[in-house]
C-alpha cells in the first residue's frame, strides 16, 4: 500500500501544491484545512506521517502536536515562522522535522523521505521468493536488476505480498488497489495480476483460485 500522508494546512494553494506534488511521488495524501479536522482524520485513518502548519484558526498546529505526540506519528512542521525560538519548540515538542516557508518542492520530498526512512528502519526492505522490495523508494529488484513496475502494479504486488497464501478475491483486491469501493471492472485485476506474473515470471507463484481470485503462494 501506498504511504499515506496527512497534510493539515489552512491555505489552499500550499495544500494543493504539496499534494500534487507527494501523490506524484507516490503518496497517498489527505488534506485537513483546520486542527480539529485534522485531529478528526488522525482519529479516523492511519498515517504515516503529519506535515503540520502551525498557525491555524482555531487549534493552532502546538496544540495540534499534544494530541499527535503519544500515537508515535512522525511529524513535519510547516510554517512561515522561521526563527530558531519557534524551530526549537517545535522539536523540543517531538516533531520530526521543520519547514520553513516558502520551500522548495525538491526540499519538502527530500525531508518527507528522510523522516519516513528514519521511521521505517530495518523494515523498508521486504524479501520474498526471488525478489526484494524497497518500500520506500517503491522499487523490486530481482537478481540484481530493477523490475519495472507500473504504480498500480507495485500496489498489487505488495497487497499480494503483504497477504501472502491468502486467497483473495478480485473485488477485495480491487478496492484495496483502486481504492474505489464500487467494484466494477473484473479485468482490470486479470489484466495486472497478467502483467505482474510476466515482469517477474511468478507464473508458479501468484495463483488463480477459481470463483474467488489470486493468491500469491510462498512456501515455507
Ligand atoms: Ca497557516
Amino acid at each position: 500500500m501506498k504511504m499515506r500522508i496527512l497534510i493539515v494546512e489552512d491555505e489552499r494553494a500550499i495544500a494543493d501544491l504539496i499534494n500534487m506534488n507527494l501523490t506524484r511521488v507516490g503518496f497517498a495524501c489527505d488534506w485537513a484545512h483546520n486542527g480539529k479536522q485534522g485531529a478528526d482524520y488522525i482519529e479516523t485513518n492511519k498515517y504515516d506521517l503529519v506535515l503540520l502548519d502551525i498557525m491555524l484558526p482555531e487549534i493552532s498546529g502546538y496544540e495540534l502536536m499534544e494530541y499527535i505526540r503519544p500515537m508515535k506519528i512522525p511529524v513535519i512542521f510547516i510554517t512561515a515562522k522561521g526563527s530558531v525560538k519557534d524551530k526549537v519548540k517545535g522539536l523540543r515538542m517531538g516533531a520530526d522535522d521543520y519547514l520553513v516557508k516558502p520551500f522548495s518542492i525538491d526540499e519538502l520530498i527530500a525531508r518527507v523521505e528522510s523522516v519516513l526512512r528514519r521511521y521505517h528502519k530495518g523494515m523498508q526492505v521486504v524479501h520474498v521468493l526471488d525478489i526484494q522490495i524497497d518500500t520506500l523508494s517503491r522499487t523490486v529488484m530481482q537478481n540484481k536488476k530493477i523490475i519495472h513496475l507500473t504504480h498500480k502494479e507495485y500496489d498489487l504486488l505488495y497487497y499480494l505480498v503483504q497477504n501472502q497464501n491468502i486467497a483473495l478475491y478480485r473485488e477485495t483486491i480491487y478496492e484495496k488497489i483502486w481504492e474505489d469501493s464500487e467494484y466494477r471492472e473484473t479485468r482490470t485485476v486479470d489484466l495486472h495480476i497478467q502483467r505482474l506474473r510476466k515482469k517477474l515470471n511468478w507464473n508458479e507463484y501468484i495463483k488463480t483460485i477459481f470463483k474467488i481470485g489470486y493468491m500469491l503462494e510462498v512456501k515455507s
